[in-house]
This record gives structure tokens, C-alpha cells and sequence, in this order.
């Protein structure tokens, strides 16, 4: 039946009923008795719809206290209708809160700020990332304008002139956190906040290396370039002369050489493509090599011991062997003249360690922490000197890193310096 007659038919048949009792009562007993019953009727019937109304009232006052009324007549009807609706409706909320519930789980798992704010700006809800970002605390700052919260002039002005095209990176609290306002909804305002402290790091320490690389490549060939132009200008050179020039440009090419040899190892080192394909290293074998290597390099001024207390480990040879080699060629090139130089291999508490031991230069303290950054010197003129790249250190430090161990510096100016090359113990079975 259409919902719509379910009120009015029985409504309606009632009514007919009353003045059917009523004519017949008319008929039988007079117009009195007959008006009477009608009137009779009428008020029970408005008695039954009033009490009805009550109970409607006081359940639609506070329906989670009061259990839906049974209903009677149409109200039958008008009652499982609301019960749908408010199953309904809970279902609804239900749902809804479940929602909410994931949503901001999402939020606080999100490295990304969000902090949502209205059209003049006071904050309404905030996430943890945009709270640690922006020095924010969501329960002490709700309602308050975000531009008093973020007192950066970068951002007044950001906000002010509203070219939200292009993110703002902020200076906060020693980290750089990058900006972006979102408008939405027409009134509200999204502000997203990104944490760009170790992008920019990492692209700082990029413009660097160019520019060190640069610089480092720039020196010998303005050499050659500048011997070169002295020959074509002289066709007539002495060949001692042209000898002892030609003997530089090599040395001047060599040294480019080296450099980009030691750059390419490094972004070989770095690089996923070429992960690190251990194999059993013979030890005593790699040390003895790097150790001939290092005398030839002293050329005899040297006194260069070895000495193998330690097992074998798996690893790369060739990297291996290259931070090693670096060590021991530093040892010779920051060692004065009949200094020695102390090679070994030993198990330490709970790692394997090569250490290289010199009596050289030494270095001051306030230099160890950066002597693996790329192109540190300590002494620029004393490295170039002795043919350094300035990279060994570096080569060194990521060597040992995808070995999972690392390198260790003690040194005192004028007496020498240790480095060991510390490699957990776990590298035997890796
Ligand atoms: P370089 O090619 O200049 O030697 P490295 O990265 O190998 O570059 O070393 C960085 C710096 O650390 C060197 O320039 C030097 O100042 C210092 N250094 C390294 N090894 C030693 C050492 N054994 N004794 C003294 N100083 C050293």
C-alpha cells in the first residue's frame, strides 16, 4: 500500500466508525444519545493522539535516555519510521567516527604539517608534523591567528601578499620548513608544512662538491693549459726547459687523474646500482699488499710494520682494499722522514679492526670530526704536495659504512695519529 495511506485509512475508518455508532445510536436512542457517543469518540480519539504527542516529545527531547514508544493506529507507523531513521542515523555516526578515527590517524602518521585555519586565519585543528614544524601546540593554540603563532616576517608577508603559486621556505628553530597555503571551501585556508632541513642539506653539500670538484680540476689544468701556451709562443724552447714542462703538464694530468678516479669511487660507493658483493677476504694477503704499496710509496723513508692477529672476514676485496690503502698511503704522506708506521689486525671486544698507527704530523682536535667530508684538509698546500685528492678519508668512511662498520681517529699534533678501521664482527658469516 502506498506509505502515505497507511496514515490516513485507518485514521479515516475509525472516524467513519464513530459516526456510523453514532447514527445508529441516533437512530435507535435520539440525536442526544447519537451526539453524545460522537462527541465521546472524538474525545478519545484526541485523548489517544495527545498522549501519543507526549511520549513523542519526551523521546525526541532526549532520545538516548528514553527507550522509542510502542505506538498504536498510525502511530505504529510514524514510530518504526523514526526507529529506521535513528538505526539509521547511528549507523551514520557510527561510520562517521570511524572515519574521523582513521582520518586523523593518517594525520599524525603523516611526516607532512597540515594545519587547517578559517577565513582571518585562527588556527582550528592542527596535526603533530605541522605542531613540530611550526613550534605549534594544537590544545593552547586552537582559536589563535597564525600569524601570531609563526612570528617569521617571511611568513607575514607570504600571508599578506597571498601568492600561494610558490612554497615559502621558513628558518624555524635552527630546520628549514617549507610552506604552502592551500585555500578551500571558499572561507577556510590549509597550511602544509614540509620539513626540508636535510634536502637542503644534502643540496648544499651538492653545490659543494661541484664547486670543490670544480676548483680541484680547475688548478692543474690551468697549468697545462698555461705551459701549453708558453710552447706555442716559443717554438724555439730549450728541451731542458720543454722537458722539465712536459714533466709538470704529466704530473698536473696525473693529479686530474686521481681526482677523477676518487670521484668516481666515491659515486660508485654511494650508488644502489652497485651494492656490496661480499667475498671471504684473505686478510693477511690484502694487508701484506697495501703494506708493499705504502713502502714503495715512502719510497725507504719509512719504517712500515704489519702485524695479522684476526680471522679473515667477508666482505669486498677491492673496497676493502682500496680504505685500506688510503690509510696507509695518508700514514706515509703526514710522516716526517724516518718515522714508523704500524699496520695491524686484530679482534677487537666485539669488531674486527685495521688500524693504521703513525708517528707523522698529527692532527689538532677541532679537525677530526669533518676529515671525512669531501676536499677537508686540514693543511690544503702540505695535501696538494703530497698528491692528495682530498676524497681518501671520504672513500674511507663509505667503505666502512656499507660494511656496516666505521672509522675511528685519535691523534695528537706532533706525536701522530691512529685510524682505525673498525668492522663488525658479524662480517665472518655475512
Ligand atoms: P688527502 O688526499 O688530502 O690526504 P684525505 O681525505 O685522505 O685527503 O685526508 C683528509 C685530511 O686529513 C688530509 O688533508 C690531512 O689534513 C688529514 N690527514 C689524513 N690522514 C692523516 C694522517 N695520517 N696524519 C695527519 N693528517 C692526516
Amino acid at each position: 500500500m502506498n506509505p502515505k495511506l497507511l496514515f490516513w485509512v485507518p485514521a479515516l475508518l475509525r472516524l467513519a466508525t464513530v459516526f456510523v455508532a453514532g447514527g445508529v445510536v441516533w437512530w435507535m436512542a435520539g440525536p442526544i444519545a447519537g451526539l453524545s457517543l460522537v462527541l465521546l469518540g472524538a474525545v478519545v480519539a484526541l485523548f489517544v493522539q495527545l498522549t501519543y504527542l507526549h511520549r513523542l516529545g519526551e523521546w525526541l527531547d532526549e532520545p538516548a535516555s528514553h527507550r522509542l514508544p510502542d505506538g498504536w493506529g498510525a502511530w505504529t507507523e510514524v514510530f518504526a519510521r523514526l526507529y529506521r531513521l535513528r538505526r539509521e542515523d547511528e549507523r551514520n555516526q557510527q561510520e562517521l567516527a570511524e572515519w574521523l578515527a582513521r582520518f586523523r590517524q593518517a594525520m599524525h602518521l603523516l611526516p607532512e604539517g597540515v594545519a587547517i585555519m578559517d577565513d582571518v586565519l585562527f588556527l582550528e585543528w592542527c596535526n603533530p608534523a605541522a605542531e613540530r614544524h611550526l613550534g605549534l601546540t594544537i590544545e593552547r593554540d586552537k582559536g589563535l591567528r597564525v600569524t601570531n603563532l609563526v612570528r617569521h616576517p617571511d611568513f607575514i608577508d607570504y600571508i599578506i601578499l597571498g601568492r600561494y603559486e610558490q612554497p615559502l621556505t621558513l628558518s624555524l628553530r635552527g630546520r628549514k620548513i617549507e610552506c604552502r597555503i592551500i585555500p578551500f571551501e571558499n572561507r577556510r585556508q590549509i597550511l602544509v608544512t614540509h620539513d626540508a632541513t636535510d634536502t637542503e642539506r644534502i643540496e648544499a653539500m651538492r653545490r659543494d662538491f661541484i664547486a670543490n670538484a670544480s676548483h680541484e680540476l680547475r688548478t692543474p689544468l690551468t697549468v697545462i693549459v698555461g705551459f701549453l701556451e708558453i710552447a706555442m709562443s716559443d717554438p724555439c724552447m730549450d728541451t731542458a726547459t720543454r722537458e722539465a714542462h712536459l714533466k709538470l703538464m704529466t704530473e698536473q694530468g696525473q693529479r686530474m687523474q686521481r681526482l677523477i678516479e676518487d670521484m668516481l669511487t666515491l659515486s660508485r660507493l654511494e650508488s644502489d646500482e652497485f651494492p656490496l658483493r661480499r667475498e671471504r677476504v684473505d686478510i693477511a694477503a690484502l694487508i701484506e699488499s697495501v703494506a708493499s704499496e705504502a713502502r714503495a710509496l715512502s719510497g725507504g723513508r719509512h719504517e712500515i710494520t704489519v702485524e695479522i692477529d684476526g680471522p679473515d672476514l667477508m666482505g669486498s676485496m677491492e673496497e676493502l682494499r682500496s680504505a685500506f690503502a688510503n690509510l696507509a698511503s695518508n700514514a706515509v704522506r703526514y710522516s716526517p722522514q724516518g718515522g714508523t708506521i704500524a699496520l695491524s689486525w686484530r679482534r677487537g671486544v666485539d669488531d674486527l679492526q685495521f688500524a693504521v698507527k703513525d708517528c707523522g704530523i698529527g692532527i689538532d682536535a677541532q679537525h677530526i670530526s669533518r676529515l671525512t667530508e669531501r676536499f677537508y684538509r686540514v693543511d690544503k698546500s702540505r695535501s696538494r704536495e703530497t698528491q692528495g685528492t682530498g676524497l681518501g678519508l671520504a672513500i674511507v668512511k663509505h667503505v666502512l659504512l656499507r660494511h656496516g662498520g666505521r672509522l675511528k681517529i685519535s691523534s695528537t699534533p706532533g706525536e701522530g695519529s691512529t685510524f682505525i678501521a673498525s668492522l663488525p664482527n658479524t662480517s665472518l658469516h655475512g
